[in-house]
């Protein structure tokens, strides 16, 4: 037999979570953000949930290559944009739209001879200061795209950097509308959180939800059910639904008495006699090495905690609980680290919170290691 562990991603969840992020978009388009291989979903996998989208965004020109060999002919867009010249080639073959955030880009961009054959997004700077062109000069650059005879449309974008925070977009979006006023172009400014928080369902509704919206939405880890936010009451309050979920099983009891220590360094010290599960899941599958006692587990559907430090292939957990809901908690209990199983749902954001991390990290972290399945 296998070890047991087992994660599933299910095309219903990516379905219904897309479908959730083109009604928060109005009549925007929707880039499905699909960065990172899906999220740590798989592409390949996650494809026939996500082609309902108008577009693909990521950042791998390899993982760009893998959509069009899937099939999908419509839009690409690379969010870094190139990262050499020759990329460019392959931005031609593969028909790519791409990111247009630095100088060094635009003269590479002189360079090419093919007549209006890239189709570029040039990004702006609303204060992130990660990628994009300065206020000052966003203009002159806009311009400069304008008259390159390799370049045809030139659309407008940017990224905000507190979209899921107390501070929100509305001084990024001020600096962006005013680079942009008048300028001919669409425009693509929103993440999930921007998306969610403040298109067309903002609580309480704005008066420029459509100026936010834009002409094309980029959500990402809405798609796959886990929140921008880190909280998982958010994914709940907009509808959203697990697509991966992590699966294992019980493989060890112990039974032990008040003052023995469990794991490595012996982190955790019962207080009472216990029993003790050991899980076969452990950081070389992706679960997060700091999560510390007290992280929710599941265990035959009864929500228990981790106890104790996590190891590479083992994470110890309290089968009292589960014990005392009347299950049996032994050899061969189906446990479940996120996601949902049967009637049971344990949100990626609250075990990433636990571990001081986000659900963004959980799913991109999913090893390889870990056998993964369709549902
Ligand atoms: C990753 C990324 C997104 C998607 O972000 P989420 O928070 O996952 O929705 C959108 N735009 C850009 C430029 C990105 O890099």
């Amino acid at each position: 037999m296998p070890r047991p562990i087992q994660a599933t991603i299910s095309l219903d969840s990516l379905r219904h979570n897309l479908a959730r992020a083109r009604t928060a978009a109005g009549g925007a388009r929707v880039w499905a953000v699909v960065k990172a291989n899906a999220y740590g979903h798989g592409i390949e996998r996650a494809f026939p949930a996500l082609r309902a989208a108008d577009g693909f965004a990521l950042l791998d020109l390899a993982e760009a290559e893998t959509l069009r060999a899937l099939g999908w002919g419509g839009p690409i867009l690379l969010l870094e944009g190139c990262f050499s010249l020759d990329d460019l080639a392959t931005c031609e073959r593969l028909n790519l739209w791409h990111v247009v955030h630095d100088t060094a880009q635009i003269h590479w961009l002189a360079s090419r001879r093919k007549a209006r054959a890239h189709r570029v997004f040039l990004k702006f700077n609303s204060g992130m200061n990660r990628l994009g062109f300065e206020p000052q000069h966003y203009r002159a650059a806009w311009q400069r795209l304008q008259e390159l005879p390799a370049v045809g449309a030139v659309s407008h974008m940017t990224h905000f950097a507190s979209a899921d925070g107390a501070e929100g977009i509305d001084d990024a979006l001020e600096r962006f509308q005013s680079a942009v006023d008048g300028l001919p172009g669409e425009r693509s400014l929103c993440n999930s959180a921007a998306l969610l928080r403040y298109g067309r369902d903002a609580q309480p509704p704005r008066r420029d939800a459509a100026a936010v919206l834009g002409d094309w939405v980029r959500p990402g880890i809405a798609l796959y059910g886990a929140s921008p936010t880190g909280l998982a009451s958010d994914v709940r309050r907009w509808g959203l639904r697990p697509a991966m979920s992590l699966r294992t099983r019980i493989i060890g009891v112990q039974t032990i008495e008040p003052g023995s220590a469990v794991g490595y360094g012996g982190l955790f010290r019962a207080e009472r006699a216990m029993r003790i599960g050991v899980a076969a899941v452990g950081y070389a599958d992706g679960y997060p090495r700091h999560a510390p006692t007290g992280t929710p587990i599941v265990v035959d559907g009864v929500r228990t905690q981790v106890i104790g430090r996590v190891s590479m292939d083992m994470v110890t957990v309290d089968l009292d609980p589960v014990r005392a809901a009347g299950r049996a908690a032994d050899i061969g209990s189906p446990v479940l680290c996120w996601g949902q199983h049967v009637d049971a749902e344990l949100g990626i954001d609250e075990v990433a919170e636990a571990a001081g991390t986000l659900g963004y990290e959980l799913m991109c972290a999913l090893a390889r290691r870990v056998p993964v399945q369709l549902e």
